[in-house]
């Protein structure tokens, strides 16, 4: 008999990563099954923002999940670097969101409205103050919002520190491994089946991203999600441009990173898991940015790239255990919001496994069964 884990996590990404350094630190003995390298998909491809507030215009059960888990950074941060010597790039010196159109200013101004009743310190900047926080933006803005409190990490080195942190505590991790199906005995759980072998666990926790539909057809369920790929680039300039992140309504943003290095990014072509950069996309990618910062005409090219984004049918992640299979747990469908999420999922995955519950949270617009969540295949 083969050994049995406490726990399989599917999928080598923030998500699985996170919730395997939860688990052992829970005392469990856990397995992550990637079927790459581990963090090579959209978590290596993320911009690191933590739009804990940007993200949002109106209410949603994701912000105080989103609001939670931002505030973990800080101290996640000392506590993977003590652990893994990794330095996870947080940086919490602001995010602007910037209209330019009159149509985005009146959003803008929506979204102000909304949190300014929540948070004091996010403010509207005039003119002459976003000219005195960020001198190389540009002036020909119709609006700009301020909110202090979105920093930033660099999402590949936060991965790779999950995933260092969670072998170092205990867990095992397989790379070039896939998952194809489970094993399953009446309405339990048991294991994972891979392309060679049945591998037994009490609980088994899917975190493939984009993949997870697939995956779950096994289960006999249609989760309702597609692949909205988003493409990057980033380049380097002689002196530092910016100190917060500046984020456009058309959707465009600029994020300073070490070395100079400013990131920009991201197009959203939906139901795609092709990875090739196009053109088009790194044009209207470079024109909009310009629009923000016209120095970056000078500054020096760097790389591209792309990853795929997991996106659900109502925008909500899928937090929570299968419908028909105990002990088969779902941390998929963070779209936009893996990186922000990930220490909250962690943690809410973990609890729920090991307690079964989790004090303070409302998980119920996460759950699959939710209205509209999944159909089940017949
Ligand atoms: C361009 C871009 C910019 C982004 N910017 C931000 C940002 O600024 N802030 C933010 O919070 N979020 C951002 N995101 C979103 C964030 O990257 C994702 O929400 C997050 O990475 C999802 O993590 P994941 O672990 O679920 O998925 P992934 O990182 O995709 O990991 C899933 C893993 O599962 C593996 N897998 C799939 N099928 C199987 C199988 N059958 N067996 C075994 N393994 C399998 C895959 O190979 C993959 O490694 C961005 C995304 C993109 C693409």
């Amino acid at each position: 008999m083969s050994k049995i884990y406490d726990a399989v996590i599917v999928g080598g990404g923030i998500i699985g990563c996170s919730i395997a350094f939860q688990l052992v630190k829970r005392g469990l003995r856990v397995l992550v099954i990637e079927k790459e390298r581990m963090i090579s998909e959209a978590s290596s491809a993320a911009a690191g923002m933590l739009g804990a507030q940007s993200e949002f215009s109106s209410d949603s059960p994701m912000i105080p999940l989103a609001l939670k888990s931002r505030a973990m950074f800080p101290q996640l941060a000392d506590e993977l670097k003590e652990l893994t010597r990794i330095d996870i790039g947080l940086v919490q010196k602001g995010l602007i969101k910037l209209a330019f159109t009159e149509s985005e200013l009146c959003e803008l101004q929506q979204q102000y409205q909304f949190w300014k009743t929540l948070d004091s310190s996010v403010r509207w900047l005039q003119r002459t103050e976003l000219h005195e926080l960020e001198p190389n933006v540009t002036a020909e803005v119709s609006g700009a919002m301020y909110i202090p409190n979105d920093g930033q990490v660099r999402a590949g080195d936060l991965s790779l520190a999950f995933a260092k942190a969670a072998s170092v505590s205990g867990a095992e991790i397989r790379e070039y491994t896939e998952v194809v199906s489970f094993v399953t005995e009446n309405d339990q759980v048991r294991g994972v089946v891979t392309k060679s072998e049945f591998i037994y666990a009490d609980n088994v926790i899917v975190a493939v991203g984009a993949w997870s539909a697939k995956l779950l057809r096994e289960t006999g369920i249609e989760l309702q999600m597609h692949p909205v790929k988003g493409e990057c680039l980033s380049v380097i300039t002689e002196q530092p441009l910016l100190q917060a992140t500046v984020f456009a309504k058309n959707g465009c943003y600029i994020v300073p990173k070490w070395g100079n290095r400013l990131l920009i990014g991201a197009t959203s072509i939906a139901n795609t898991f092709h990875k090739h950069v196009s053109v088009q996309g790194i044009y209207r990618l470079l024109e909009r940015a310009q629009q923000i910062m016209p120095q970056l005409a000078e500054a020096k090219w760097e790389k591209t790239w792309a990853g795929i984004r997991p996106q659900t049918g109502d925008g909500l992640p899928y937090i929570g255990e299968h419908p028909i299979y105990k002990g088969l747990w779902m941390a998929t469908g963070h779209y936009r919001n893996g990186i922000l999420l990930s220490p909250i999922t962690g943690v809410l995955v973990a609890d729920l496994i090991t307690k079964g519950k989790h004090e303070n949270m409302n998980l119920s617009s996460f759950q699959l069964s939710r209205k509209n969540g999944i159909t089940l295949i017949t």
